[in-house]
């Protein structure tokens, strides 16, 4: 199906689960080599991150421990900037090797948030992998943002997890919304 109806909203195939397989594939290989005798912990920030982060761990080889949490924090389709709270955060992260995993950084505020928020802990490091990331809607550059699986245009994305309205996070692709021409 290259495109598909949500409430009012129509949307294109953008990236194919073969291809997120393959780069997530790629991208564990590398945490694999990075993270060699560490014990990481990966925090999977809900919900949007809860597929990739199952595909990823997969590939992971390396000793580790796995955790999420939820961060209020986007309505809609457009990025609110407004942080609420953080649930569900581990409270033993002193000295330990972190890696946020994420579905998709847009402006930044969130992400920036949680760094905030886990880096109270003193860990030894805190790296961020995201599946998708839209430089352009960036509001400024995140250091941390180590692993990216793609980079796409500034534009609202469904599927794998991301939802519009709550709806669409359960298909295994990942589509665009068309622009009306
Ligand atoms: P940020 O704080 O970086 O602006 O937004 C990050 C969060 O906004 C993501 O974790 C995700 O929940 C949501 N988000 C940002 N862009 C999109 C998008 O294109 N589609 C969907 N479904 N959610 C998005």
């Amino acid at each position: 199906m290259n495109t598909i109806q949500i409430e009012d909203k129509a949307f294109e195939i953008l990236l194919e689960n073969d291809n997120i397989c393959k780069r997530t594939r790629l991208i564990g290989i590398q945490l694999n080599v990075d993270y060699e005798n560490r014990c990481p912990i990966f925090i999977g920030v809900l919900n949007g991150s809860f597929l990739f982060m199952a595909d990823l761990l997969k590939e992971i080889t390396v000793s580790c421990e796995v955790g999420f949490i939820k961060v209020s924090s986007y309505e809609g389709a457009e990025s609110s900037g407004k942080i609420k709270q953080a649930f569900g955060l581990p409270t033993d992260l002193f000295e330990r090797d972190i890696i946020i995993v994420e579905d998709i950084v847009d402006t930044g505020f969130t992400l920036d948030y949680i760094i905030a928020e886990i880096k109270k802990q003193e860990p030894a490091s805190v790296k961020v992998c995201s599946l998708l990331l839209k430089p352009k809607a960036l509001k400024a550059p995140i250091e941390e943002l180590e692993y990216v699986g793609f980079e796409i245009a500034n534009e609202f994305v469904v599927g794998y997890g991301l939802d519009y309205n709550g709806l669409g996070r359960n298909l295994k692709d990942i589509y665009r919304a068309k622009t009306v021409s």
